[in-house]
């Protein structure tokens, strides 16, 4: 089933994006939870909204975005370029090592864990990125 999002998640009060970078908050915003798009299909999604938009455009937005906190940016190991997705409860990524694709995958290091690396190792942790890798159930089977 293909969800679509229609009205915007940003809170209204919230200072105005420049257009540009509102149109490619709402590409990436529609694509809901669970797809993962590159910079290039972010841009062929707003090249037919306004056409004669240019990559580069779309690139900063994407970094200015991600800057803001209102897109996330995803570095998967093995993945050609980044990868972008709504902003949602923290999760994993699966990546088929045939076939490339990513998915979601609710988990997370859990905090005592996590408490118990900085203790032993003297560290504080901010963030946890966990990938997996293996073989997606169609190359599976
Ligand atoms: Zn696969
Ligand atoms: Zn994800």
């Amino acid at each position: 089933m293909k969800v679509t999002f229609t009205l915007s998640r940003r809170n209204p009060a919230e200072p105005k994006l420049p257009k540009n970078y509102q149109l490619i908050y709402d590409i990436v915003e529609q694509s809901g939870l669970g797809r993962h798009l590159t910079p290039a299909e972010i841009y062929t999604k707003a090249l037919k909204r306004r056409p004669g938009i240019g990559f580069s455009t779309v690139y900063r937005g994407l970094e200015r975005l991600r800057d803001l906190g209102l897109v996330s940016e995803l570095h998967v190991p093995g993945a050609e370029a980044a990868t972008y997705e709504p902003v949602g409860p923290k999760h994993a990524h699966f990546r088929c090592s045939e076939c490339g694709e990513i998915e979601d995958v609710p988990y997370a290091v859990p905090s005592r864990t996590l408490k118990a690396l900085a203790l032993e190792h003297g560290f504080t942790i901010d963030t946890e990125r966990v990938t997996f890798e293996g073989h997606c159930a169609d190359c599976a089977s």
